[in-house]
């Protein structure tokens, strides 16, 4: 038989209508502690340096005060998870304080991880140490390498404990729970969209349209309908922009829910992120996605693409018509393609195609993957490869990025050779000298990412209370393009031990 309604856990699952926003108070930590602030982000939303120091900015941003004049909501929000379509989620685990206006920027600032909210449904609206650290850190690392995304404020450790798992021998598994405040223009969601139209809330969803070109895209100007389709556009193009990042770096998001989809075009919700190592399109680091593998590396464009046609969908009964929308989202893929060439004909030091360089970019996809090979290590080294150089010379400077040194061998070295022969050739037609090159190839092919063991040793170190790493990482991943000779030992290959480790998500 059903227990009695708890009025609490009624709220939890609350189903909300007419509104895309609830009032919620986060639960106060029992005992926070600051364990890093980004100063530059703090700067940015108007908060010096000293202030991070004080205990105002402990307590604010652990939740434990709320800031007089605020009043923190839950954003309610639908969306399509891996592919298909959940109804009403909204943040059940996030918690917006407020927006600020600095230097002329709007800003949100969001805590995540501060306990229920409307949307939290059976879950706590928790956050641990070890999903936080990988949130703050790979945020911060993301923006430094040029990628469009949240950022991180402050990591504080909550003094409570979060059960996430129960060990096998039946014992709860205790972890120490923290709380990040990230900050972007806003949390706005393709979802938010979705849940508008699913409900049929056509008026909302009209103002709620008009509100964000209002308040974020203040440059459309036109008949409504103009306006509409602009919005979409621009959504369109900072998605793609987006996506072209991830694909430079090796980033692979791992839950590209509509949910996770902002209408700003930048990387949301660090759930089960990885970094591509070895260089392979089908890898995912979200083990709940190891069949389908749809949020696979190389399938990131396809599922932007298909996101942004659920974004159509839920516009569309403003606009009535499919023509326009279809033409902006059939343009999405051939732009991506076009821009796809000339990003990854840039990592090669190539900078004005061809045609023939289609196959030079097939080709080195191919041969990347016939052993396993360092994505990061690779471009990395090419920048030292010389006009001048023979095949075999060439193949010598990127020995380092193989992950087993005996595969570098027979006909696995022959296709290296096969390859690199066309790449010199097609160098030397290029105006640019070999320095030049390399200074271009640098600044587009970092040197330094967040490793997926990187992150886990960070972890690791911070459960027995030592946040060395957590500063060592912020401070290296501040400068992902720069020799860092006091940091070389992060230009390594991933560790035997981490081989199976993936991105964890909860
Ligand atoms: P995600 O896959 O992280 O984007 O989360 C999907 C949905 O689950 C969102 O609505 C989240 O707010 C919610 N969610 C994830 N973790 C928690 C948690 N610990 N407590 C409450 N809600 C959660
Ligand atoms: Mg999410
Ligand atoms: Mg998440």
């Amino acid at each position: 038989a059903e227990l009695p309604a708890d009025p609490e856990l009624t709220n939890e699952i609350r189903q909300v209508k007419n509104t895309l926003f609830s009032y919620v108070n986060p639960t106060k930590p029992s005992n926070p502690k600051l364990i890093h602030a980004s100063e530059e982000v703090a700067a940015l939303v108007g908060i010096s340096k000293d202030e991070i120091q004080s205990e105002e900015f402990l307590n604010v941003f652990s939740g434990k005060e709320i800031l007089d004049q605020t009043q923190p909501y839950a954003m309610c929000y639908a969306g399509h998870q891996f592919g298909n379509w959940a109804g009403q989620l909204g943040d059940g685990r996030a918690i917006n304080l407020t927006e600020v206006e600095n230097n002329k920027q709007r800003f949100t600032l969001q805590l995540k991880g501060a306990g229920k909210t409307p949307y939290s449904r059976t879950a706590d609206g928790l956050a641990v140490l070890r999903s936080s650290i990988r949130e703050y850190l790979c945020a911060e690392a993301m923006h430094y390498l040029g990628v469009p995304t949240t950022r991180s404020l402050s990591l504080i450790l909550s003094g409570d404990q979060v059960l996430r798992d129960i060990l096998y021998n039946g014992n709860p598994a205790y972890e120490k729970g923290a709380v990040v405040c990230r900050v972007a223009p806003s949390f706005i969601r393709f979802g938010s969209f979705e849940m508008l139209a699913a409900r049929n809330e056509l008026k909302n969803l009209k103002q709620f349209v008009e509100y964000n070109i209002k308040h974020y895209f203040p440059e459309i100007t036109g008949e409504p309908k103009e306006q509409y389709l602009q919005f979409f556009q621009k959504i369109a193009d900072s998605t793609r922009e987006m996506i072209l990042h991830w694909q430079r770096v090796g980033f692979v998001h791992g839950v590209m829910n509509t949910d996770n989809m902002s209408v700003h075009g930048i990387t949301i919700d660090y759930g089960p992120y990885g970094w591509l190592e070895n260089y392979d399109p089908n890898w995912t680091p979200n083990t709940t996605d190891s069949q389908n593998r749809r949020y696979r590396f190389g399938n990131q464009p396809q599922v932007a693409h298909w996101n942004l046609y659920q974004l159509a969908n839920a516009i569309y009964p403003l606009i009535n018509e499919t023509e326009q929308l279809e033409k902006i989202l059939e343009s999405f893929m051939d732009n991506f393609i076009s821009d796809y060439k000339i990003m990854f004909l840039s990592k090669l030091g190539i900078f004005t195609s061809t045609e023939t360089d289609n196959d030079l970019i097939d080709n080195l996809e191919a041969v990347l993957q016939l052993a396993e090979t360092d994505m990061t290590i690779f471009f990395r080294n090419l920048s030292t490869v010389k006009k001048s150089d023979s095949a075999d010379e060439a193949v010598k400077k990127i020995e380092f990025a193989f992950y087993k040194i005996e595969e570098f061998s027979g006909e696995i070295l022959e296709a290296w050779k096969k390859w690199f022969t066309v790449y010199l050739e097609r160098l030397s037609v290029e105006e640019l000298s070999d320095e030049e090159r390399s200074e271009k190839m640098n600044a587009i092919n970092p040197k330094y990412v967040l490793r997926n063991y990187m992150a886990q040793l960070a972890i690791d170190a911070a459960d027995k209370d030592d946040y060395s790493l957590i500063n060592e990482f912020y401070t290296l991943l501040q400068k992902p393009y720069d020799e860092q000779p006091e940091y070389e030992k992060w230009f390594a290959k991933r560790p035997d031990w981490a081989r199976s480790k993936v991105g964890c998500s909860m």
